[in-house]
């Protein structure tokens, strides 16, 4: 897998990567794998974590080929090493790889907020690394772990990547290919703007699920509210089943864009409050036509 060197090997023509880590094996990083392995497209997967729990099942999934809960020994001749752990533990990681990568070797990251793991690759490394492509997978549950994994996960979804001005194009190449070859449909942005627009579209939503579900958890101290709660409930608060700690790390890496975003949606709810107050059907039926409008356009849009 690698030369005296210590380099490694280039890849063979039946495999687009030789030696892939995978730091956080859960639904991102072990579906990746297992979407790679199914498309025989890599050679041998190395998982890294820290429980060992997790790590075992990954291995008797076929997830993984083995393991080792030490970063750094885990990116050993790895010709791709891709991080899906949650956002705050990307620095600790990036100090914990830093002077044990393969030369050549390409970087990559599943995080869902671009501008605190460049940030963060920036600090520890000094300068972002050039064969570093910051990327994020438009593609996820609300489960988590190697067990919620599955090959599919990116078939017919956006992966968008960030890289800079910086950036070596051949290992954008090679992320890209990565991603395609999981049945992905790859687009570039910029990283701000990126985190401005899942701001938008999933940062906040998943906030407005949470805070729903706990407001009335905690006006009833008892199970009945949720006892008569049907479809529509279920619905629009599936993703405050989400892992809390990844959320956590979201809203606090993207605080500056989902700031803004909540204080705009806190002034429609204002205007939707006075709206009820006031008895005003016109306003409010204006406003359910208009959203209804336009998520029928995207719903239509998916196909
Ligand atoms: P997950 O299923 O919980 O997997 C995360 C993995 O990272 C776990 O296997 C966990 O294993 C490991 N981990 C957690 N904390 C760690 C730490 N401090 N050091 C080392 N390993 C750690 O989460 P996920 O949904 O795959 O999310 C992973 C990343 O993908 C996050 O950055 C998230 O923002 C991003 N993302 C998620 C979604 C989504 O919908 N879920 C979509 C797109 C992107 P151990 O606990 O055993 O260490």
């Amino acid at each position: 897998m690698t030369d005296s060197a210590g380099k490694p090997l280039a890849p063979g023509p039946e495999y687009l990567i030789r030696r892939l880590t995978v730091i956080g094996v859960g639904l991102i990083g072990g579906s990746l794998a297992r979407a790679l392995r199914r498309a025989r497209l890599v050679e041998e997967v190395v998982g890294c974590g820290r429980s060992l729990d997790n790590l075992h099942r990954a291995v008797e999934l076929g997830v993984i080929d083995r393991y080792s809960q030490d970063p750094a020994v885990a990116v050993e001749g790895a010709d791709l090493v891709f991080l899906s752990v949650p956002l705050g533990a990307m620095a600790p990681t990036f100090s914990a790889i830093r002077d044990h990568l393969a030369p050549g070797a390409v970087l990559t990251d599943g995080g869902s907020v671009k501008g605190s793991v460049v940030a963060d690759a920036r600090q520890v490394f000094g300068q972002v690394p050039e064969r570093f492509v910051p990327g994020h997978p438009i593609a996820g549950t609300e489960h988590s772990g190697v067990e919620a994994s599955f090959a599919e996960l990116y078939r017919n979804r956006r992966v968008i990547l960030t890289p800079l001005s910086t950036t070596d194009p051949s290992a954008i190449t090679r992320v890209q290919a990565m991603w395609e070859a999981c049945g992905a449909e790859v687009i570039h942005m910029d990283v701000d703007h990126h985190d401005e627009v899942l701001a938008a579209t999933s940062h906040l939503p998943h906030l407005l699920a949470y805070a729903l579900v706990d407001s009335l958890a905690r006006l009833h101290e008892n199970d009945e509210i949720f006892r008569y709660a049907a479809g529509g409930f279920r619905d629009f608060t599936r993703i405050a089943s989400s892992h809390p700690v990844m959320w956590r790390d979201i809203c606090l890496a993207n605080r500056a864009a989902l700031g803004q975003m909540l204080a705009r949606f806190q002034g429609e709810l204002a205007e939707l409050a006075a709206a009820v107050e006031r008895g005003d059907g016109d306003g409010l039926l204006g406003m359910f036509e208009r959203a209804k409008a336009a998520r029928d356009r995207y719903v239509g849009r998916l196909g």
